[in-house]
C-alpha cells in the first residue's frame, strides 16, 4: 500500500473555502484523529461522499477550524485509494496548520500531480485523461476547457481503444500463423486485414490532423498587429485587452524579456506576438520595425494592419501592407473613426485588403473587427468535443502509430513474412499505448505529472 499524502488543493491565496486533500491507506484514520463530527460519528463509520460538519484540532488539542469533512473509500475515489477532504475556511494559515497536524501523524506532503498520478496508476483513468486534467485546469478559453473536459471523460482514449482493438485482432491472427507454421497463410487472407488497418490508419490520421487546431486552441492564434508609428497599435492592443476577458502573461526569455499577451477576441484566443518589439522599433519611421515585424509576420497566422483613418494614406502604410505574406489571413483596422475621416474608400480599395473602421479610443467598431475574425476562422467556431489533440507528446506518438500502420499495410501488400508484419503492428500498438498509458516508461510518466500543480 502506498504512503498517505496530503496537500492544499485550492492554491495559496486567501479565499472563502480552502480544501485539503488526503489520500492513501491512512487517510481516513489520520483525518479521524484531528476531526470530530458534531454528531459524534467517526469518519471511519461515516458514509462515503457525504459532508460532515465538525471541529478540526491540532496535535495539542487546540481548535484550528470549524469545517466540513468528506471521505471516499477505495476503490471508488479520485485516486482509487481511501481519501478524505477538509473544506476549511480559506486562510493559508489555517490550511498550513491542518497540514502540520496531518504531518505529525505520519502523512506526507503530496508532490505535484501525485493525486492524479495515483489515479492513473490505480487504473481510475488512462494517461490521456490524466493529461486532460492539467489541460482543464490550465484552459484559457471556454473552447479549450470544453475540449479538455471531453477528453477527461475519455474522448481520446475511446477513439484509440477501437484502433487498438482492431490492431490487436490483426496481431492475434499473425501470432497464430507463427505459432502454427504448418498452416500456411494465404496471401488472400493476409489482405483481408487491410480494410481494418486502413480504418485504423484513417482514425489515427484524423486525430493527428486535429493537432493544428489544437495548438491554436491551447496557445491562441499567433497574431501580429502591424502598422506605421502612431496609427494606434498600442491603443488597439489595450482596447482588445479591455474588450473581454484578458490574460496577460509575462515570460522571462533566455535571451531577452518578452511580453506575450493573450486576448479572447473574435470568438477565439489570440496570441499577440512580439508586439512589444514591434512597438519599440516602430519609433523610427525609416526602420518601420522591419526586422521585428518581418519576424513576427513570419510566425503570424493572423495579421491586423492598423491605419490612421484621420490622415491620408502614406508611403509607410503601403510599405507595412506589403510586408504581409500574401497567404496569411489579414484584416485592416482603420483606426481613429472618432476623428474626421481623411482616408477615403478609394485609397483603401487600392490596398486591396478587407477593412473595418474602428476607434481604439472609444471602442467603436471593435464588434465588427470581432465578427470579421470569426469569419476568417470558421473552423474554430464549432465547439470541440474532445476530438482535438492539443498535446505535442500525444501528436508525436500518433504520428509514429500511423507510420507503423502504414508500414504494416505495405508489408502485407508485399506479402512479406508474418513476423515482419507483426513487428510493425507491435510498434503501432506501443505508440498508441504511450498515449493511453498502457505502455509507458516510468520516467516519462513522472515527467508528465511534474507539470501538475501540487494538490491535483
Ligand atoms: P502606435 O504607435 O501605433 O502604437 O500608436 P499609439 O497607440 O501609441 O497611438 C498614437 C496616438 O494616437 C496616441 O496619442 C493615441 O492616444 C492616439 N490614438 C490611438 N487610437 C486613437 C483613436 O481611436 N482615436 C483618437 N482620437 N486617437 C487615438
Amino acid at each position: 500500500m502506498s504512503d498517505t499524502i496530503a496537500a492544499v488543493a485550492t492554491g495559496g491565496s486567501i479565499s472563502a473555502i480552502g480544501i485539503i486533500r488526503i489520500s492513501g491507506g491512512e487517510a481516513i484514520s489520520a483525518a479521524d484523529k484531528i476531526f470530530s463530527a458534531a454528531g459524534g460519528t467517526k469518519l471511519a463509520d461515516s458514509q462515503t461522499r457525504r459532508m460532515y460538519y465538525g471541529e478540526l484540532r491540532g496535535a495539542d488539542g487546540g481548535l484550528i477550524d470549524i469545517c466540513l469533512c468528506m471521505i471516499s473509500r477505495a476503490p471508488d475515489s479520485y485516486t482509487g485509494e481511501d481519501t478524505a477532504e477538509f473544506h476549511c475556511h480559506g486562510s493559508p494559515v489555517v490550511l498550513s496548520e491542518v497540514l502540520r497536524a496531518l504531518f505529525l501523524l505520519g502523512v506526507r506532503q503530496a508532490l505535484a500531480g501525485e493525486f492524479t498520478k495515483r489515479a492513473f496508476l490505480n487504473g481510475r483513468m488512462d494517461l490521456s485523461q490524466a493529461e486532460a486534467v492539467i489541460d482543464l485546469i490550465e484552459a484559457e478559453s471556454a473552447a479549450s476547457a470544453r475540449n479538455a473536459a471531453c477528453q477527461l471523460r475519455g474522448a481520446v482514449g475511446d477513439r484509440l481503444e477501437s484502433v487498438y482493438g482492431a490492431l490487436v485482432n490483426v496481431m492475434a491472427h499473425f501470432h497464430a500463423v507463427i505459432d502454427y507454421p504448418d498452416e500456411d497463410i494465404e496471401e488472400f487472407e493476409m489482405r483481408s486485414y487491410l480494410p481494418a488497418l486502413r480504418g485504423a490508419e484513417e482514425e489515427l490520421a484524423r486525430l493527428l490532423s486535429s493537432f493544428d487546431r489544437g495548438k491554436v486552441l491551447r496557445g491562441g492564434i499567433p497574431t501580429a498587429i502591424i502598422g506605421r508609428p502612431n496609427t494606434g497599435k498600442s491603443s488597439l492592443l489595450n482596447a482588445l485587452l479591455g474588450y473581454d476577458r484578458a490574460i496577460v502573461t509575462e515570460f522571462s526569455g533566455t535571451t531577452r524579456d518578452t511580453i506575450e499577451e493573450k486576448v479572447f477576441f473574435g470568438g477565439t484566443l489570440l496570441r499577440l506576438i512580439d508586439t512589444a518589439g514591434l512597438r519599440k522599433t516602430s519609433e523610427a519611421v525609416e526602420k518601420l520595425g522591419v526586422e521585428r515585424a518581418v519576424a513576427a509576420l513570419r510566425s503570424a497566422e493572423l495579421v491586423i494592419l492598423v491605419l490612421d483613418g484621420s490622415e491620408p494614406l502614406r508611403h509607410e502604410d503601403h510599405e507595412a501592407a506589403s510586408l504581409i505574406p500574401p497567404e496569411t489571413p489579414k484584416l485592416t483596422a482603420v483606426n481613429k473613426s472618432d476623428l474626421p475621416a481623411m482616408l477615403c474608400e478609394s485609397e483603401l480599395a487600392e490596398l486591396g485588403l478587407d477593412y473595418c473602421r474602428i476607434s481604439a479610443l472609444t471602442g467603436a467598431g471593435l464588434d465588427v473587427l470581432d465578427a470579421k475574425i470569426k469569419k476568417l476562422f470558421p473552423e474554430l467556431m464549432s465547439p470541440p468535443a474532445g476530438e482535438i489533440i492539443t498535446n505535442a507528446r500525444q501528436a508525436e506518438a500518433l504520428s509514429r502509430a500511423r507510420d507503423s500502420v502504414n508500414l504494416t499495410m505495405a508489408a502485407i501488400d508485399e506479402a512479406v513474412t508474418p513476423d515482419a508484419v507483426l513487428t510493425d503492428i507491435e510498434a503501432a500498438l506501443s505508440a498508441i499505448g504511450e498515449i493511453t498509458g498502457k505502455t509507458m516508461r516510468e520516467d516519462v510518466v513522472s515527467r508528465i505529472f511534474e507539470r501538475f500543480c501540487v494538490g491535483k
